[in-house]
């Protein structure tokens, strides 16, 4: 029980009627400390859960946290896809989410059913998934990728055999153009939020702010669209940094540049502003937020702490096939995205 309880509303856009003051902060940690729990938190969630968190990071890097952590208890402040992940890393640990509604377009985009009958045109062919997808559509995967490893994953496949890519059509165009490769077949899936990160968009943005630099983080699919297009020359090359969530705030504390352009989802500019108070960071859109995130409200991770829930739970034989997909992209590169 939480002295809050009482305020807490639900609806069908989530749970409502807590601010997010220090009376709230500390009971969050309060609840925490006695549940045994440690609290991940996604770049891309509200600032007041990512500064209440202990670790903010990327979904692969939190999932890998969560792995490690003493707690037996995971609360991973993100989308759902991301909250199986952890629980495919420790299937031992109990993970909860605060609102298993927070779903992902992107992940939604491809069931593990229109992925047995793509594979059933293609019998020979190696499937390769993006991160952002169920543990069902894992299961049915040969090597996960993410945006930072998927050209290195997608190589290391010999040349005469057929790969199917999914879900996200802009990450796949992305690695056929590096690859050269034709008998790479993508599936046509995308994020509704990089839906407002257009070529015209980044043109735009790049003739306005001529001394400006861009930064592309693509690893939760909301920025691929930028990735793909910065490799079309919507932006000019020499100011355009492809980074991970740590190599971007690196950047941000070395660079000389008085503003930087961010193509992602809004919240990641809340850690970026910490690290570098000096730059001026802008969104190539600011409309760009991804409402599922943002449904882990200050209530909802309230609610779970106090009642423990929503837990996640993973089908053991699923998750056994998900996490051999997830083994066999970290055997062969880098996955990139660390805090
Ligand atoms: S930003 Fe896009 S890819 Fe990321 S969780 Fe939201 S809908 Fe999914």
């Amino acid at each position: 029980m939480t002295v809050l309880d009482d305020r807490i509303t639900n609806g069908p856009d989530g749970y409502a009627g807590v601010v997010a003051d220090e009376q709230w902060a500390a009971e969050v940690r309060r609840l925490a400390d006695l549940r045994g729990a440690t609290l991940l938190a996604h770049n891309y969630q509200l600032p007041a859960i990512q500064d209440v968190a202990d670790h903010i990071g990327d979904s692969l890097a939190l999932s890998r946290i969560a792995a490690a952590a003493p707690e037996d208890t995971i609360v991973f402040c993100g989308v759902h896809f991301m909250a199986e992940t952890a629980k495919i890393l420790s299937p031992d640990k109990t993970v909860l989410i605060p609102d298993q509604r927070a779903g992902c377009s992107l992940a939604d985009s491809i069931t593990a059913a229109d992925l047995r009958a793509w594979k059933a045109e293609y019998p020979d062919a190696v499937v390769v998934s993006y991160v952002n997808t169920t543990a069902a559509v894992k299961a049915e995967t040969d090597i996960c990728c993410t945006s930072s490893n998927a050209v290195e994953v997608v190589a290391s496949i010999p040349e005469d055999r057929d790969v199917l890519f999914c879900p996200d059509q802009f990450l796949g165009n992305h690695v056929r153009r590096v690859t050269g490769r034709k008998n790479l077949h993508v599936w046509a899936g995308e994020c509704h939020v990089h839906a407002g990160i257009n070529g015209d968009e980044l043109a735009d943005k790049a003739l306005a702010h001529p001394d400006a630099e861009l930064y592309v983080h693509p690893e939760c699919g909301c920025a691929t669209s930028a990735l793909y297009l910065a490799g079309e020359g919507a932006f000019p090359q020499d100011r355009v940094k492809i980074l991970s969530t740590g190599g971007m705030l690196d950047e941000a504390r070395e660079t000389r540049a008085r503003q930087v352009l961010v193509a992602t989802e809004v919240g990641m500019l809340h850690q970026l502003r910490r690290a570098a108070p000096g730059v001026d960071f802008q969104a190539v859109n600011d409309r760009a937020s991804c409402k599922f995130m943002k449904m882990i409200t200050p209530a909802a991770l309230l609610r779970c702490l106090s009642e423990g829930a929503d837990e996640v739970h993973v089908d053991p034989e699923i998750a056994e096939r998900a996490r051999a997909s997830v083994q066999r992209m970290i055997e062969i590169g880098t996955p990139g995205g660390g805090e």
